[in-house]
């Protein structure tokens, strides 16, 4: 079963959507495996994107982060990595279908709702960055 990490943005925490963006997930047919609400710390959410860390926009990236609350999720299923991107949406809101999730409640590209692994083998680094063996069911 492959597993694949999600994680509802600052912005869709603040808009209260964090049920609904869950909802998405689980009418696609991923389950929950693991899920947990936390402030990520400036290190947290350097450490997260440092693969961005020579990127222009890589200091907005981390202040937006840390900007208030995220939710960060496990999710499980059949294809659940390229079943999650599909669900999330482009990058750029402007740019997403629509129906997906950053067409339906995201602002801006700084401002995108969610972030999702992009690879399955990133999925396995972001899944360890965040949860214990323990905590997966
Ligand atoms: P995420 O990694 O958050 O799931 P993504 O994989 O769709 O998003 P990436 O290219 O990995 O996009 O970029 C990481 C994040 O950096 C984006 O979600 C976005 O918030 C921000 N970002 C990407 N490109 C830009 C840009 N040109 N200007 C401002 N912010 C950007
Ligand atoms: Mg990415």
């Amino acid at each position: 079963m492959e597993q694949t990490l999600s994680i509802i943005k600052p912005d869709a925490v603040a808009k209260n959507v964090v049920g609904k963006i869950l909802s998405r997930f689980e009418d696609a047919g991923l389950r929950i495996a693991a899920t947990r609400k936390m402030q990520l710390s400036r290190a947290d959410a350097e450490a997260f994107y440092a693969v961005h860390a020579e990127r222009p926009f890589f200091g907005e990236l981390v202040e937006f982060m840390i900007s208030g609350p995220v939710v960060v999720t496990v999710l499980e299923g059949t294809d659940a990595m390229i079943k999650n991107r599909d669900l999330m949406g482009a990058t750029n809101p402007k740019e997403a279908e629509a129906g997906t999730i950053r067409a339906d409640f995201a602002e801006s590209i700084d401002a995108n709702a969610v972030h999702g692994s992009d690879s399955v083998e990133n999925a396995a680094i972001e899944i360890a960055f965040f949860f214990a063996q323990k905590e997966l069911s």
